[in-house]
């Protein structure tokens, strides 16, 4: 079998999470679930699977000391739910800690480098991603925002460490890629360790929710962050690491390269319907197979859409999970049950966005 190689522009589908812990050295969950309050669902549900340091930030909850959670988005469309998903740990995070700081980054200058997306057009696209990050609850009076082309010291910190990564080295850990990729990565290490410079209270822990897919990022800006140490005292960011989110065929992790099976949360909640209607499900052949042995809910998006992103209370899914295994439910109404959900989520959502479109504005405007 191929060794599961980590592509944060790719496409990959990772069938078991468990090998990435002792392949690149990610720890479970497990080992510090007790520690975190109110755990999120995805952290409850075993969606986040794993995590680096993650220790260092609860220590700082329960102490009551300042931490911060970082987090951005490529703004080259609608929010989809890979971005929802990283969106709403870096709220949990935010939520845990008057003392917590979120930042935002607007990665324009990743999205004209991996999407061709030139520098006026994301700027529109990032003003309804904000709103739709207000819109799920992120507290924008302990959140720095900003445009990555525009914030300086994000490009001085990248230039800095670019004098100490060497060609082997980017190799190593991507593979062989375009120079504006590998430029991308070391802003992106700028974007990580923003948080810990002077300016913003010097070092502190900071966590970074991630998909897996991600985890070249964390591990290149770790080693640069243990390279700069001496002069920034820069504590290794931590991270947390989900599962990734299924395009509604099954075949690929939810991206924007696959639109006509992407879910966004400004898609329209009939059009929404329709595509869930089409949706790979874990159902047999006939519904007589399907009564007799039962259905397979690892394998069916479908019920991945409740379980990840919008049915909340935990006894709900387990019924599902239940009845479905057992045989007692059906694709069809399954399908149609989900799709009133879904829609009804959309509904509210969109609604929410519209009404902080013009504080987004503001905010981005600086
Ligand atoms: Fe998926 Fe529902 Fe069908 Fe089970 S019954 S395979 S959960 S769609």
């Amino acid at each position: 079998m191929d060794p599961i190689r980590l592509d944060p522009w790719g496409t990959a589908q990772i069938d078991d999470y468990s090998e990435l812990f002792d392949l690149f050295g990610i720890q479970p969950i497990e080992t510090v679930i007790k520690d975190i309050p109110h755990p999120h669902r995805h952290i409850r549900r075993g969606v986040v699977f794993g995590h680096r340091d993650l220790e260092l930030v609860l220590r700082a909850v329960s102490d009551d000391g300042p931490f911060a959670v970082m987090s951005g988005i490529k703004p080259t469309g609608d929010f989809h739910l890979g971005s929802k998903m990283t969106a709403e740990e870096l709220i949990f995070f935010q939520s845990l800690s008057n003392k917590a700081q979120a930042f935002y980054c607007m990665a324009d200058l990743e999205a004209y480098a991996d999407n061709g997306i030139p520098l006026e057009r994301s700027a529109k696209i990032a003003v309804s991603n904000l709103a739709d990050l207000l819109a799920l609850g992120l507290d924008p009076k302990r959140t720095y925002v900003y445009k990555q082309s525009e914030e300086t010291r994000v490009m001085n910190l990248s230039f800095i460490f670019s004098r100490s990564v060497t060609q082997n080295m980017l190799n190593a850990v991507y593979g062989e890629r375009n120079i504006s990729l590998y430029l991308s990565a070391l802003v992106q290490a700028g974007d990580i360790l923003l948080p810990q410079t002077k300016d913003f209270g010097g070092p502190k822990p900071v966590v970074v929710p991630v998909g897996a897919d991600q985890d070249p990022h964390i591990r290149l800006c770790r080693d640069l962050a243990r390279k700069h140490q001496s002069r920034y005292g820069f504590l290794l960011p931590s991270a947390t690491y989900h599962k990734l989110a299924r395009s509604l065929s099954g075949s690929l992790k939810m991206s924007k390269r696959d639109p006509k099976s992407l879910l966004t949360l400004n898609d329209d909640p009939e059009v929404a319907k329709k595509k869930i209607a089409d949706a790979l499900t874990g159902g047999r052949e006939t519904e007589e197979i399907q009564r007799k042995l039962g259905g397979e809910p690892e394998k069916c998006v479908v019920y991945e859409l409740g379980l990840f992103h919008f049915i909340e209370d935990d006894p709900h899914v387990k019924r599902i999970y239940e009845e479905c295994r057992s045989g007692a439910r059906l694709c069809g109404e399954c399908k149609a049950e989900h799709a009133e959900i879904v829609a009804n989520y959309l509904k509210a959502h969109q609604r929410k966005n519209r009404s902080f479109i013009d504080q987004a504005r503001s905010l981005l405007a600086g």
